[in-house]
Formats: C-alpha cells, structure tokens, sequence
C-alpha cells in the first residue's frame, strides 16, 4: 500500500473527515483491521485564512509547498491537498516535490462527466466560485461548465463556510440557506451541484437538494484510497 500525504488543516473540521473517509475506504476494499498508511501535516488554518483575506497568495503558496516538502521527507508517496480552495496554490505545490499531486477537481470532473452532466453548479468560497483556477480545469478538461449562485447567495455560502462550517458550526438557518440556494440553481438549468468546499457536506446531504450533489471531500478522499492501493 502507498502512503498518503494529506495536507490538512484547512480547516481540520474537514481533514477528520477525509481521515475517516480513506480510512473507511481501505478498511472497505482490503478487509475490517486494514487502515490507510497516511501522514498528516495540518496547517493553523488562521494563517492560511489571514494570507488568503491579504491576497498574499505567493506566501500561502509557500506555506504549503513547505507541507509537501515534510510530508515527502517523511516518505509520502503522494500529495493530497484536503481543501478546493487552496489548489489556487497548486502549482507551487506540485514544484515542490516530484510527487504525485492528485488535483481535488479531477475525481470531480470524472465522476460528473461518467454521470453525462456538463452543466452543473459549483458551491465553494468566493475565491472558488468567482475565480478562474477551479472552473477552468473543470470545462477544460472534463468539459464541464459552472454556474455559480448569484451574488447575495455566494456572499452567504461563503460566510457559513468561513463563520459557522470552518468552527465547528452547523446551524438549521444555514441549512436552509443552502437548500434554497440549490433549489434555485437547479431552477437555473443546474443539472447537478458540487461541493465545491470540504465543509459543505458537513451541512447538507443527498436530501438537501433537488438535483444530485457531487461532493468534492468524498471523491477526493476515494481518489487517494485508489492511488493508494494500487499494486
Ligand atoms: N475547506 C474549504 C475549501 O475546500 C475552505 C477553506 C479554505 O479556504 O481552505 O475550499
């Protein structure tokens, strides 16, 4: 089995998840006392944050390439990065090491493209939803095109992830929220919505919505169990 190197922190609401999720994964395809071989080097998402509320992206891009350099050291054979948003950073990660990067909206844009859906809504932080480095490798490569919810509605999804989802916070109110959110972008043609966030699937589930949710955590999470586990 190869080892992960998760990237995590970011927040580490989200990293648990992930540890459970390719845990499970393994545990799930080899038998009930296998476990994942993994190393996580979790960030202090407060420094991350401040850097990303700064635009200081060039500091936070060395930040993490700094995390693969230790998770390489410490014998990772690939590089997960265990939130959407900071794959703006991806390619000072994927310079910092000669590691496999697997690229959260690659499972993604697979798993959506086998599904026949190519038009789909993104939920995410403003950063994910109102800029290029997400969208683009999803039309580009999987030719899968993104509408985002409009503005009002991005400044709450955005919000609850960073003031409620990233501390720890579910709250009924913002349930609702999103479910009205995804109601409308199904009503705008989505045929599909992608938990663009780690967190968001801490909030809303299957039920939540009206069109099928694609979310980015689990898929990412199986995508490393995959790498994982090849002979
Ligand atoms: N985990 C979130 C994401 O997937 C947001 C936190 C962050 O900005 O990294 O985008």
């Amino acid at each position: 089995m190869r080892t992960i190197g998760l990237i995590g922190g970011m927040s580490w609401e989200s990293s648990v998840v992930y540890y459970q999720l390719i845990n499970r994964g393994v545990r799930d395809r080899l038998g009930p006392l296998r476990s994942a071989r993994v190393l996580l080097d979790s960030l202090d998402f407060g420094e991350i944050e401040a850097l990303q509320r700064q635009g200081d992206w060039a500091r936070a891009g060395e930040l993490l390439a700094a995390s693969a350099r230790r998770l390489q050291a410490g014998g990772a054979q690939v590089i997960v990065l265990a939130t959407n948003t900071m794959h703006k950073v991806a390619p000072a990660i994927v310079a910092a090491t000669p590691l496999p990067f697997l690229h959260i909206a690659d499972p993604t844009g697979a798993a959506l493209r086998e599904a026949g859906f190519d038009r789909v809504a993104l939920l995410g932080t403003a950063f994910t939803m109102e800029q290029d480095f997400y969208r683009a490798r999803l039309r580009d490569r999987y030719g899968v095109r993104c509408i985002v919810p409009d503005e009002g509605q991005r400044r709450d999804v955005h919000r609850i992830i960073y003031e409620e989802l990233c501390a720890g916070i579910v709250r009924e109110s913002s349930r609702q929220r999103y479910r009205e959110i995804m109601v409308d972008c199904a009503a705008r043609g989505a045929q599909a919505i992608i938990l663009g966030c780690t967190e968001i699937g801490l909030l809303v589930g299957r039920d939540d919505s009206p069109v099928p949710l694609f979310d980015t955590t689990a898929l990412h999470a199986a995508a490393a169990v995959e790498f994982a586990l090849v002979k």
